[in-house]
């Protein structure tokens, strides 16, 4: 599995009945199959639990707006040619929303905020439509619409934004060592600054931009991990820091980003109540964790070669009765493992074991578990992984044994 092409997401994901699409549906707009949708739902559990341990605060915010608030953020029309022509509605105009950020921070002016509401971190997992040329679109890395998991902190100083930019790195980190990445190996990380010249592109705070990229230069030296600087990469409203990875055909691509706002504070009036009951003006983190859940699941699927781990494996028990007289014991075994919150499939066809078998090891599935005379006499479940044999152990044993080894993630 070596061959970059047996690893193409595209490929994997039709053979497994990750995703489709479909030209009626329209081009770059994946449909995401039972098993794809299954990885996905586990991802999104996994960040937005995550999430929420670490002081997040996940809402909901409508996927359109209207045109204006585009404009008082700032992407409208710096952000033009990213975006979908005016939806008339009621003559007025509203876009499909290319960020989140503008919701974000109309949510956070809903009521005043005080000194003690801060570092307010406003989470979502937000759908978001840009434009992208036929010719660019790629399976599930490039498409018209996609899934981020987005946030914006809102915080008191500016040193309070750094110390949230350093955490919202820790969290990537902690991520990251779920899906088996390591730091400097799979992935770094790249500076990415602005330029002061370039005023159409940049948002025009020279004092600003020196502060910040300063800050982030500085955290980056304290982290002590390698990263890289690039110039002219930043966002229009600040500097950021990327994650850099490499896809299946050696392309580097950004896959998460947290940036720092000069911006939005100004446009959107973000202020909160100080200790000393004065008005100040907050400073704001964007950041994603996992990124988009589409571009996550491209990689995922390259990296593991289509071979889930447990956790995500969207097939994670294969039940397979020998003859027709073992159905009934193991239908039983099947819906007790479903009942147990457990992935599981029944194999019903008049199929040899044999071809079973190899039937579950294309499709990947992590266990194997076989019914025979001796399984149904002993109330009991003979076990094979997809690396090792686990052999004959009672129902119950092996049911403890998955939810132990599901809840590890390992
Ligand atoms: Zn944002």
């Amino acid at each position: 599995m070596s061959n970059p092409e047996e690893r193409d997401h595209k490929k994997l994901g039709k053979e497994l009945e990750l995703f489709t699409f479909s030209d009626t549906v329209g081009k770059g707009l994946p449909l995401w199959l039972p098993k794809g949708a299954a990885i996905r739902r586990e991802l999104e559990r996994f960040i937005v639990d995550e999430e929420i341990k670490r002081g997040y605060q996940h809402v909901r915010t409508p996927d359109i707006a209207k045109l204006d608030l585009y404009k008082k953020s700032g992407h409208y029309p710096y952000y033009k040619d990213g975006m979908y022509a005016p939806i008339v509605i009621d003559d007025e105009e509203f876009m499909l929303r290319p960020m989140t950020c503008p919701h974000h921070f109309e949510l956070y002016l809903s009521k005043p905020r005080s000194y003690r509401d801060l570092p307010m971190r406003i989470a979502e997992l937000a759908q978001l439509y840009r434009y992208e040329q036929s010719g660019e679109l790629m399976g599930l890395q490039r498409t018209r619409t996609f899934c981020l998991s987005d946030a914006h902190i809102i915080c008191k100083n500016e040193e309070e934004a750094v110390e949230e930019i350093g955490k919202a790195l820790d969290l990537i980190e902690y991520a990251n060592n779920i899906f088996g990445l390591k730091p400097g190996e799979d992935y770094w990380y790249r500076l990415s600054l602005g330029d002061r010249n370039n005023t159409e592109k940049y948002y025009k705070d020279d004092a600003g931009w020196d502060k910040a990229e300063d800050l982030l230069r500085k955290h980056m030296q304290s982290r002590g991990v390698k990263f890289t600087e690039a110039e002219n990469e930043a966002a229009f409203y600040g500097p950021k820091i990327d994650v850099q990875m490499k896809n299946a055909n050696g392309k580097e691509d950004t896959a998460f980003t947290v940036q720092y706002d000069l911006s939005s504070p100004q446009r959107f009036e973000l202020d909160y109540i100080g200790e000393d009951g004065q008005k100040h003006r907050a400073f704001v983190v964007h950041r994603s964790s996992i990124g988009a859940m589409e571009r996550l699941m491209a990689f995922l699927i390259e990296k593991y070669a289509g071979a889930f781990p447990l956790w995500l494996s969207p097939v994670q028990v294969k039940v397979l009765p020998i003859g027709e007289g073992h159905f009934d014991y193991a239908r039983k075994v099947h819906e007790r493992l479903m009942q147990e919150g457990i992935r599981s499939e029944l194999d019903e066809s008049n199929e040899s074991l044999g071809k079973k078998i190899r039937n579950a090891k294309t499709e990947k599935v992590f266990y194997t578990v076989v019914i025979g005379d001796s399984e149904v006499s002993e109330n009991k479940v003979t076990v094979e992984g997809r690396e090792s044999k686990l052999g004959t152990m009672p129902v119950d044993e092996f049911i403890s044994k998955l939810k132990e080894e599901i809840k590890r993630r390992g």
